[in-house]
């Protein structure tokens, strides 16, 4: 079997089309541009791209984006502070705080603070909450990408066994809950799970977030398996790789690449969501 890609860089496209028309008409009939806002804290390499990405989409789709960067001895008070700041410009519609945050500083008091009408990531426990009980919400974007991307493929994964690998908060759990309520059967495997292979091979759909490089070989999965790779690992010659080994693709039946799946659709939620919430803050300063 040679396995179908999932071109999350083509979707990612597409979505970026769709919400370059729906800003110019935001400008046009209202002059009102929707604003992102960006707040980096210390020099992580990796943060520094995955930043400049999500602006440089952000002024592809024509929408005002601001890069807050602070150094690393920031205080967890002044990053508070400029977060207040933000929540109280109205020309800000969303805020993205760069994760991991420095030790020094407490993650959860930081989402906490950003208003959650402005939580374009889904991070807010308000936003949360309200995912878990099924109410509109914005949602994490990396999961939310991959629900897209199967949705634009076509992919039903209701009565399949999903099995996600990784539980952390940004990614894996929200991930086996968006699964979940398409009606997958859902088992998340972690750092503690004993016989993992055993769940792997037993998995109709499988996640691979677990932050390590080729992870998942082809011997592992189930011959037909839909492959979703979330990771994004950077080798020694500056290759970007992911979790999964892709020659898994002469055995899985679908499999997102890495680079060109999941990033680009998690940009393109984080955009997506940016306009909805600015759609959503326009209304209700007109009503
Ligand atoms: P994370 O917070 O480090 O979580 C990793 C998860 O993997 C944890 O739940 C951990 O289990 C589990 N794990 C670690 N070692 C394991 C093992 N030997 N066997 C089974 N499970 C194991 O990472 P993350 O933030 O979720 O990100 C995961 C990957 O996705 C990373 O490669 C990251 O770069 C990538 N990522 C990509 C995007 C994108 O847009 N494409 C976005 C975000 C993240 P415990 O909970 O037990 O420790």
């Amino acid at each position: 079997m040679n396995a179908k890609i999932l071109n999350g860089k083509m979707l990612s496209e597409e979505i970026f089309l769709t919400l370059s028309n729906r800003i110019e008409t935001l400008k046009k009939s209202h002059e009102f541009y929707p604003g992102l806002a960006v707040v980096l804290v210390g020099d992580n390499p990796a943060s520094r791209v995955y930043v400049r990405n999500k602006q440089k989409a952000a002024e592809k789709v024509g929408m005002k984006s601001e890069l807050i960067q602070l150094p690393s001895n920031t205080t967890q008070e002044e990053l508070l502070n400029v977060i207040e700041s933000l929540n109280l410009n109205h020309d800000i519609h969303g805020v993205l705080v760069q994760l991991p945050l420095p030790k020094h500083i407490d993650e959860q008091l930081v989402l906490q603070k950003i208003d959650y009408e402005k939580d374009v990531d889904g991070f807010h426990p308000m936003n949360v909450g309200k995912f878990v009980l099924n109410e509109q919400s914005a949602l994490p974007c990396t999961p939310f990408g991959i629900m897209t991307l199967l949705k634009h493929y076509d992919i039903n994964v209701s009565g399949k066994h999903a099995v996600v690998i990784g539980r952390s908060n940004i990614v894996g759990k929200p991930m086996g809950l968006m699964l979940l309520k398409e009606d997958a059967t859902v088992t998340y495997v972690h750092s503690k799970t004993k016989n993992i292979e055993k769940y792997i091979k037993d998995a109709d759909v499988l996640v691979v977030a677990v932050g390590m490089p080729h992870f998942v070989t082809k011997d592992m999965i189930k011959e037909g398996a839909i492959v979703i790779d979330v990771g994004i690992n950077r080798t020694d010659d500056g290759k970007i790789v992911g979790n999964v080994c892709q020659t898994v693709s002469e055995k899985a039946s679908y499999l997102t690449p890495v680079p060109g799946g999941v990033g680009p659709m998690t940009i393109a939620m984080l955009l997506q969501q940016t306009v909805d919430l600015a759609e959503q803050q326009l209304t209700k300063r007109q009503g």
